[in-house]
């Protein structure tokens, strides 16, 4: 007879671990399957040559302080029974928008953005004030309501094309999986969590949420194994019967949460259905490199926290056309946040947009995928060099990590951080008893991964 649980949950990453915490404080048996030997998924870490990285960590959205108890922040740790202090938040020095002969600061006070618009942009106040009302009354929770174009929106209330790009990308980098656009009540969540809340970092990283995570997990009965992939999901008409492990192991359970993203779950069902699952995967990746300096950056003029910059004369949210399109890119400093004491390394982080299929092409030769991975980390040097002089003297140490890396940490077909640009907003399957949390029901990000796993075990299993 196979083990039984009330719930299994396929991935250890964000959504999953807080999907987990929820039905196992409410007594249900709970069983999290995760395919790699360490949790977190794309908010993981390692260390390499004596350095320890985060992976997926420049900041932490929505951050707010204790006292604004309504805000998502707040909710979520409550929803996880997790005291404020728990994930130790240092906020933002202050994060800027870097287009040519334009430079927009914001900080995590949302007036700070608005006088910047009203000093660049004095013509387009109205309309932006009429556009914040927007974003204000939207309810961005409705999972009722059919997906929008958000530039169809904005273009309503903004003429400026420079002032849209710039206000759009930042929101892209952290939030979008369509290619030049969003969906409406997707740029509403990241327009909140980015610009009306803002940017924290936990003082020591990605652990800090993970393992705050993994324990309040634990101490409420939750199981959880690792190097435990799902190889298939065991079908009779529309109910999932059981979950086949790598290893043939086969476990039963009540409902399944996957997080492994929509058309990467359809493929695990067995049979397998008509459609294709590839038919609409999403194909926004990045290449990140991580640089480590001899000093913090603001000991030579950088104290930005984060730099989302454009060098071109439109700004372009696509699939590169190679391996790297440093055109645009997001530069973040960990050591620019405010802390009491200082950071043990000095880094700096670029990420740029990328292509999976061309790094997929030199896959099979390594000496190739090396040699190509030097030539893109030097062009990023190219790149951040432009935009803060003196910053190659400083570079001491470089890692990077490519659209192949993110592949095998999430499981996600094409690399794609964002997932498929159609959203399964309430994270139902053609299965009964199968639902869809994290990244591809909706709520992206740090945040908005721990949102989703939470929202969908309300609804789902704990209703
Ligand atoms: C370079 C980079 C920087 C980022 N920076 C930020 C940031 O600064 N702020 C922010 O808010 N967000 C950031 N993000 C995004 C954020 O990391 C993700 O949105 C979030 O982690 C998604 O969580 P998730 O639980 O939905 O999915 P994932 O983290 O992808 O977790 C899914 C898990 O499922 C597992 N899995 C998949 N298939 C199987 C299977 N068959 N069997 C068992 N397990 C399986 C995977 O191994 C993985 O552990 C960044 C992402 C990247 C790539």
């Amino acid at each position: 007879m196979a083990n039984h649980y009330d719930v299994i949950i396929i991935g250890a990453g964000m959504s999953g671990l807080a999907a987990g915490v929820r039905c196992a404080y409410y007594d249900k048996t709970v069983l999290i399957l995760e395919k790699h030997y360490m949790y977190g998924g794309l908010n993981s870490f390692y260390t390499k040559d004596g350095y320890s990285f985060d992976v997926g960590l420049h900041a932490m959205t929505n951050f707010v302080p204790k006292t604004a108890r309504r805000a998502p922040l707040n909710k979520l740790l409550r929803q996880l029974k997790l005291p404020y202090e728990a994930f130790d938040l240092r906020e933002q020095n202050y994060s800027e928008i870097l287009f040519p002969n334009c430079r927009l600061r914001f900080t995590n006070n949302f007036d700070e953005l608005v006088a910047q618009v009203r000093l660049h942009f004095p013509d387009q106040m109205e309309g932006f004030h009429n556009l914040v009302d927007i974003i204000l009354s939207y309810d961005e929770l409705n999972l009722q309501r059919k997906p929008v174009s958000a530039r169809n929106i904005v273009s309503r209330y903004l003429s400026n094309p420079l002032l849209i790009d710039m206000l759009f990308c930042p929101l892209m980098y952290y939030g979008s999986a369509i290619e030049d656009d969003m969906e409406f009540g997707q740029f509403v969540i990241m327009f909140k969590s980015i610009f009306n809340e803002g940017f924290a970092r936990p003082w020591q990283g990605v652990r800090q949420i993970t393992s705050a995570l993994v324990r309040q997990y634990r101490k409420q009965g939750g199981e959880m194994r690792m190097r435990a992939g799902v190889r298939s999901l065991k079908c009779t008409d529309d109910r999932i019967q059981a979950v086949e492990l790598e290893d043939g192991e086969i476990l039963t359970a009540d409902k399944i949460l996957s997080s492994a993203g929509y058309y990467e779950t359809l493929a695990l069902i067995d049979p397998l259905p008509v459609t294709n699952p590839q038919s609409n995967a999403g194909v926004m990746t990045f290449i990140e490199t991580i640089f480590v300096l001899d000093q913090p950056p603001a000991d030579w003029g950088h104290d930005a926290t984060i730099t989302f910059y454009n060098l071109g004369e439109q700004f372009r949210y696509r699939k590169a056309e190679g391996l790297v399109d440093v055109k645009s890119g997001v530069i973040c400093s960990p050591n620019n946040y405010q802390y009491d004491r200082p950071l043990k390394d000095n880094l700096l982080r670029l990420t740029c947009i990328s292509n999976f299929e061309v790094w997929q092409s030199l896959q099979s030769d390594s000496e190739a995928y090396y040699a190509a991975k030097e030539r893109v980390i030097r062009q990023m040097i190219d790149a951040v060099e432009q935009l803060i002089p003196p910053f190659r003297d400083h570079v001491i140490y470089t890692d990077a990590f490519t659209p192949l890396t993110i592949q095998r940490y999430t499981g996600h077909i094409n690399g794609a951080v964002y997932g498929a640009p159609d959203k399964v907003k309430d994270g139902r399957t053609p299965f009964k008893n199968l639902f869809i949390i994290g990244t591809d029901q909706g709520f992206l990000g740090i945040v908005g991964a721990m949102l989703s796993g939470i929202s969908m075990a309300n609804l789902h299993v704990l209703q």
